[in-house]
């Protein structure tokens, strides 16, 4: 049976990440790996409304060598323990792949292999190259308030993690209840 997914971002989503200039610096080892436990019960209410959970990430630091992946495996094996989430989804590479966002190459493999639903389905994001990763997978865009989001790049616009996933509820019409 096909479902719907909501797609989520994970640096900056799921895991905190520190910025230097504005820029993200993402963790290449586990110890600095910290957890965002914060959004656990609205993942859970979407995980009870029907929607599988998938993370799509870029991770190319796995290519340059600066992030092994025993320690991305170690990260994703905590997100698994932390959240209820279905799939996790890694483009590890540097250079020109088709799995590399804003390519839409990871939800198309999403539909393909875990039958999920595109149209039905959200990428929950703080960065505005994704609003482009969802718009060429059909997928509806949920921007987060960020220094990487503006208004008007996506589909919607909103300024936590909570009011991404009451919009979520209300536009596929299940029950927003608090
Ligand atoms: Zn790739």
């Amino acid at each position: 049976m096909k479902k719907a997914a909501v797609f989520l971002e994970r640096d900056g989503i799921l895991n905190l990440v520190r910025f230097a200039d504005r820029r993200q610096i993402v963790p290449c080892t586990f110890r600095d790996f910290i957890v965002n436990s914060q959004i656990l019960p609205s993942l859970q209410r979407l995980k009870e409304a029907g929607f599988m959970l998938i993370v799509t990430t870029n991770q190319p630091a796995i290519s340059s060598g600066e992030l092994s992946r025993a320690e991305l495996d170690k990260m994703h094996q905590f997100l698994r323990t932390t959240f209820p989430l279905d799939q996790i989804m890694v483009c590890p590479h540097s250079d020109d792949c088709s799995c590399r966002k804003p390519k839409p190459g990871m939800l198309f493999e999403a539909r393909s292999s875990y039958l999920v639903e595109l149209v039905h389905s959200f990428v929950v994001t703080d960065k505005g190259s994704d609003a482009e990763f969802a718009r060429t997978g059909g997928c509806t865009s949920v921007l987060i308030k960020s220094h990487f989001t503006a208004q008007g790049q996506g589909n919607l616009f909103v300024e936590n993690f909570e009011e991404a996933v009451q919009k979520i509820l209300l536009i596929s019409g299940k029950n927003p209840k608090k």
